[in-house]
C-alpha cells in the first residue's frame, strides 16, 4: 500500500470524555497510530491523524449533575485536558475534535435519515422505566436497586458492581435522581437492520486482505451465529438528537465512530479540499483494542454499506490487545494503574514510547508494562546501545576534530550494504504496522555501529579515525530519522546536535540510507547526553505506590 501516493487517513478510537488517558489507552491505539502516522509522513503520504472525544451518554450525564456542570462545560474540560495529555507524549494528531460538535450532530442524522430512507430503519415500542416524579425516562444507569445474585444494595440496574454480574432486572429498583420507585412505561426505539447485513459483511470480511485474519475469522462465526438488531435509541436529553423524535438522542455507538468521517470532513474542508473526495480516495485505517472489535468490524461498516458506501468502507482495522500492569488487570479502582501525566511527569515521555514499541505486537494477544523490564529496556537498550552510540560518535568529533566532520577515505562497502538494508527491512516492517519488529531491527543496526565504532578505535588508530567518524557521524543521522517515529522528542535534540537545517520530522525515510548526507566540514552543535539512566529506587517507589489506596 505504502508505495502509492493516495492519501491516508488514520483514525484512533475515541476516548470517553470521561476521566484520564492511562497507560492502557496509549498501549493498544494511540502510540501505535502516532508511529505508524510518523513513518507515513516520513515517506511523503498525505496522511492524517484523525480523533476526537466521545461526548455523549449518561456516564457523562451523571458526573456532569455531580459536579454541577452542564454536560457542555464537563465535556470542554475533558476535551482539553485529553488534548494536552495526548501532546505530552507526542501523539501528533491533525484534528482532535468532540462527538458533539456541530458538525458531527448534523452529519449523524442525515446518515439517519438516509439509512431511514434506504429501509434500515425500523420502530417498536420497548418497556423501560420511567420516573414519573422527574418526568423521564431511566436509562440503566438511572436505576439503582438491589442485586438478585448477591444482595448488595444501591448497584446499576445494568451491573452489579459488587459481584460483578448483569442482572436481568434489579430488586427494589429507585430512580438514582430522586430516590422514589420508577414505572413501567412503553416507549418508541428505533431500531438498525444490523441483522440483515449479515451477508454483504461476510463478503467485505472475506475479500478484504488487510484485516488480521484471527479478528476477520471470529467476526465471521458471530454473522453465522445471526446478528441482533440494534436499538439505537436512548430516552436522554445529551445526545445527538433523533430527528422528528423529541426527547430521544441516539446510542453513542450510533454516532461515535461516524465522527471519523465528519471530523475528516471539517478538517480538509477547512483547509479548501474536498473532504468526501478525500476520504474516498486514501487508504483508511481505524486503530482499536480488541474491546471494540464488534462495532468496528460489525456495526461501523453496515452502516456504511447501508448508505450505498458513500463513505468508503475501512481498508485496515489494526486490533490490538489490552496492557497489563505487572500482569495484572488495569483498574482505576484497585488503584492498580498508571495515568500518562504523572507517567510522563516523572520520565521522558519517549521512554514510555521505546518500551511500548518494544513490546507491542501486531495481534490481539495482551502486553504486559513490567517496570523491570521497562527499567532494563531503557538502560540496557536506549542508552546502553542507542544513546551510547550517539554519544561517543558525537562527543570523539567535538574532542579530536573540534566538531567539524572530518573527510573520510575510503568507506568499505558492506558499511553502506548494513545502512540501506536496515532501512529497507525496518521500513517494510512498519509498513506492515510491525512496530515492534521493525524497532528491532533498527537497534540491530545501532548494535552493529557500535560495535564498528568499537572495532575501528579510532582512539588508536589516528589514520583511519577520520573515515570511521565520518561513517558514525551520518550513521547518526541515519538513526534519528528511522527513530523518529518512535522517540521524536530525543531525535529532535540529536538533530539539533548534528546542527542539520530543518527539523528530522521533515525528513524522508529513503534518506536515511544516505551515508554522505552530513558532509566534512559540517560543524557539529552543542554536544551533551540524550538520556537519563533510570535509578533502581525509582522503579521500586513506582512497583510500591501500585494497588494501594
Ligand atoms: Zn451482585
Ligand atoms: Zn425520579
Amino acid at each position: 500500500m505504502l508505495s502509492g501516493t493516495r492519501g491516508v487517513v488514520i483514525t484512533s478510537a475515541l476516548p470517553y470524555a470521561n476521566g484520564e488517558i492511562h497507560l492502557g489507552h496509549i498501549a493498544s491505539t494511540y502510540l501505535p497510530a502516532d508511529i505508524f502516522t510518523r513513518f507515513l509522513r516520513l515517506n511523503g503520504r498525505e496522511a492524517y491523524h484523525i480523533c476526537a472525544t466521545d461526548d455523549f451518554g449518561t456516564p457523562i450525564l451523571i458526573k456532569a449533575e455531580k459536579e454541577k456542570k452542564t454536560p457542555e462545560e464537563y465535556v470542554a474540560l475533558w476535551n482539553k485536558r485529553d488534548y494536552d495529555d495526548f501532546n505530552s507524549l507526542g501523539i501528533s494528531f491533525d484534528f482532535f475534535y468532540k462527538t458533539s460538535s456541530k458538525e458531527n450532530i448534523d452529519f449523524v442524522q442525515q446518515v439517519f435519515d438516509k439509512l431511514r430512507k434506504n429501509g434500515h430503519i425500523y420502530d417498536q415500542n420497548v418497556i423501560q422505566f420511567y420516573c414519573s416524579f422527574d418526568d423521564k425516562f431511566l436509562p440503566d444507569r438511572y436505576v439503582i436497586g438491589k442485586c438478585p445474585f448477591c444482595g448488595a444494595e444501591n448497584q446499576y440496574s445494568d451491573l452489579c458492581e459488587k459481584c460483578g454480574r448483569v442482572p436481568d432486572e434489579i430488586l427494589e429498583p429507585k430512580c438514582a435522581i430522586c430516590g422514589r420507585p420508577p414505572v413501567k412505561k412503553e416507549s418508541k426505539h428505533y431500531f438498525f437492520r444490523l441483522s440483515s447485513f449479515g451477508e454483504k459483511l461476510k463478503e467485505w470480511l472475506s475479500t478484504n486482505k488487510h484485516l488480521q485474519p484471527e479478528v476477520r475469522n471470529y467476526v465471521i462465526n458471530w454473522i453465522d451465529e445471526g446478528l441482533q438488531d440494534w436499538d439505537i435509541t436512548r430516552d436522554l436529553s445529551w445526545g445527538v438528537q433523533i430527528p422528528g423524535a423529541s426527547g430521544k438522542v441516539f446510542y453513542g455507538w450510533f454516532d461515535n465512530h461516524l465522527c471519523y468521517i465528519s471530523s475528516l470532513l471539517k478538517f480538509v474542508n477547512d483547509k479548501g479540499g474536498d473532504g468526501e473526495k478525500f476520504w474516498n480516495d486514501s487508504d483508511i485505517y481505524h486503530f482499536i483494542g480488541k474491546d471494540i472489535v464488534y462495532h468496528h468490524y460489525l456495526f461501523l461498516p453496515a452502516m456504511r454499506l447501508g448508505i450505498n458506501s458513500e463513505y468508503k468502507l475501512p481498508d485496515f482495522i489494526p486490533t490490538r490487545g489490552h496492557l497489563m500492569l505487572q500482569n495484572q488487570k488495569i483498574s482505576k479502582s484497585r488503584n492498580w494503574y498508571i495515568g500518562l501525566r504523572e507517567f510522563t511527569s516523572a520520565f521522558s515521555p519517549d521512554y514510555l514510547r521505546f518500551y511500548i514499541a518494544s513490546v507491542v505486537t501486531y495481534s490481539q494477544d495482551d502486553l504486559n508494562f513490567d517496570f523491570d523490564a521497562f527499567y532494563e529496556r531503557i538502560n540496557n537498550e536506549l542508552i546502553a546501545n542507542v544513546g551510547n552510540f550517539v554519544n561517543r560518535a558525537l562527543t570523539f568529533t567535538q574532542k579530536s576534530f573540534g566538531g567539524k566532520v572530518p573527510e573520510p577515505s575510503v568507506i568499505d562497502d558492506s558499511i553502506r550494504k548494513e545502512l540501506s538494508g536496515a532501512v529497507k527491512e525496518a521500513g517494510s516492517l512498519l509498513e506492515n504496522n510491525e512496530i515492534d519488529k521493525a524497532l528491532k531491527r533498527i537497534l540491530k543496526y545501532s548494535s552493529f555501529m557500535n560495535q564498528y565504532f568499537q572495532a575501528s578505535a579510532p582512539w588508536a588508530n589516528k589514520d583511519t579515525a577520520n573515515t570511521t567518524l565520518y561513517v558514525s557521524v551520518n550513521a547518526v543521522r541515519s538513526l534519528a530519522i528511522m527513530l523518529e517515529p518512535y522517540i521524536p522528542f530525543s531525535c529532535e535534540k540529536i538533530w539539533r546536535q548534528l546542527d542539520l537545517s530543518g527539523r528530522v520530522h521533515n525528513q524522508t525515510w529513503d534518506s536515511a540510507k544516505e551515508l554522505d548526507a552530513v558532509k566534512p566540514g559540517n560543524v557539529l552543535g552543542k554536544v551533551e547526553h540524550i538520556f537519563r539512566k533510570i535509578e533502581a529506587k525509582e522503579i521500586e517507589q513506582w512497583k510500591n505506590k501500585l494497588g494501594k489506596q
